[in-house]
């Protein structure tokens, strides 16, 4: 390409197109990889997803990627680069499933087949190629983008199933329970990520309940109960334990017939149950209620007392601010609730199905015909506690509570068991390595990278 004048006005857009038909006529970029044939520099380019057209956002970093490959080749290296894409996970579903007309996720095994599914993934992986390809031209990016690898190929996929059977050889695969937000009716875990989607969470009424745990402690011949408040009252039947924050101050306070132990600050918020002018008989610190036992509201997991179930326990998260200042405790329906639990050897009991009924351990609202879910069983629940005289008060309280995006149903928050990879084998070596590693801008070595 000879040197040209540039007119007063050069008519820019035309020198682009003179240059990159230059560029592709002499096969430039390919020269540029295949005429050096020393010590090649490898560059991995995360893959973009492939739904829809680029953004900026996308344009910007693909320029300094550029960069980085060309100043290596000026170097005198070797630079082989191929474009990818990210073909899995939800950006590709959710089109999917628009395209398709479907709302419910069950759809897709049920009615229309998982391989028709999955075409159409294909085929929008496929149909925005094109669209992706001239803006890539026109970038002036240098990239084999026609031998583009993609995640959905069987090559890829099975690298990837490789690794982790090297992972798991090595030990560092275990399976456990980790407690998710779960739709009932889509029948999946959500990621965080999902619940803070923008109308996810949203305005919900829900009943709660006061319910009374009865101790082994009397007081003047009076029994001695604690207090436990909660908007979940579907996870009572798996209560096993009791939450209380050390440093907190509680009251034993006389009701008539029966001594009822709360938060003292908490008192005056329900001066039904505590009456106007609390009689207060005995105070003390949350830290001097630890280890002390109650009966089970329900005997479904009486048999757990034995693995330390049925006390109480210390957690930092308990205040003041919301209920009676004791939290109660349901290890597979709540994240604070699973690691509490956990933190004091106390076993996982998950009776809810993955439609969100109960198992046939929670007797009394076991439904064989699985009409109603676990949310739907509130009612049954607090009048069946009210019966037994386990329950105190109860109202509604409207809160900010996380729904599913897909289908805008309520939430629940469940354990799941899955496989985790235990990167604690693996943090001497990776802190160790991390320093000879060559970072840019460096803050990040100790940084982000570091930690
Ligand atoms: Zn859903």
């Amino acid at each position: 390409m000879k040197h040209q004048e540039l007119s007063a006005k050069p008519a820019l857009n035309l020198i682009q197109e003179e240059i990159l038909d230059f560029w592709k006529e002499e096969q430039i970029f390919e020269r540029s990889v295949e005429e050096r044939t020393g010590e090649e520099v490898v560059f991995y380019d995360g893959p973009p997803f492939p739904t829809g057209k680029p953004h900026h956002g996308t344009v910007l970093v693909s320029f300094i990627k550029d960069m980085i490959a060309r100043y290596q080749t000026m170097k005198g290296y070797r630079v082989p680069r191929v474009w990818g894409w990210d073909c899995h996970g939800l950006p590709i579903e959710n089109q999917a499933e628009t395209l398709l007309g479907i709302s419910d996720k069950n759809e897709i095994e049920k009615s229309l087949g998982i391989d028709k599914f999955n075409d159409k993934c294909f085929e929008i992986v496929s149909s925005n190629n094109e669209a992706w390809k001239e803006y890539v031209e026109q970038m002036a990016r240098w990239v084999d983008y026609d031998g583009a690898y993609k995640t959905m190929h069987a090559d890829f996929m099975e690298s990837v199933m490789w690794a982790f059977k090297q992972c798991y050889d090595k030990g560092y695969i275990y399976r456990d329970y980790r407690v998710t937000p779960y739709c009932m009716h889509c029948e999946t875990s959500l990621s965080i990520s999902d619940t803070r989607e923008s109308d996810s969470t949203r305005l919900r009424q829900d009943r709660w309940i006061i319910a009374r745990f009865q101790t082994e402690e009397t007081i003047e011949g009076k029994p001695v109960y604690f207090l436990a408040w909660t908007t979940t009252p579907w996870t009572l039947p798996s209560n096993l334990c009791l939450a209380v924050g050390e440093n907190l101050d509680y009251a034993y306070v006389d009701v008539g017939d029966s001594i009822y132990v709360a938060c003292k600050n908490t008192l005056a918020n329900f001066e039904k149950v505590f009456g106007k002018h609390p009689a207060i008989v005995r105070e003390c610190k949350g830290s001097d209620l630890l280890g002390k036992s109650y009966t089970p509201l329900f005997d479904y997991f009486a048999d757990k007392k034995a693995n330390g179930a049925f006390r109480v326990v210390s957690a930092e998260y308990v205040g003041s601010e919301e209920g009676v200042g004791i939290v109660h405790t349901a290890p597979a329906f709540g994240e604070d609730d699973y690691w509490t639990c956990k933190n004091n050897h106390i076993p996982l009991v998950n009776p809810v199905d993955e439609k969100g009924h109960f198992t046939e351990e929670i007797t009394d609202f076991y439904d064989p015909s699985q009409q109603k879910n676990v949310i739907e069983m509130n009612p049954a629940i607090i009048r069946f506690l009210y019966e037994q005289k386990k329950a105190v008060a109860d109202g509604t309280i409207e809160h900010n509570y996380p729904h599913c995006w897909r289908c805008k149903r309520p939430l629940i928050y469940k354990a799941m068991d899955a496989w985790y990879f235990d990167i604690g084998k693996l943090k001497d070596r990776l802190v160790r390595c991390n320093e000879e590693i060559h970072w840019v801008p460096e803050t990040v070595k100790h940084g982000r990278f570091g930690n």
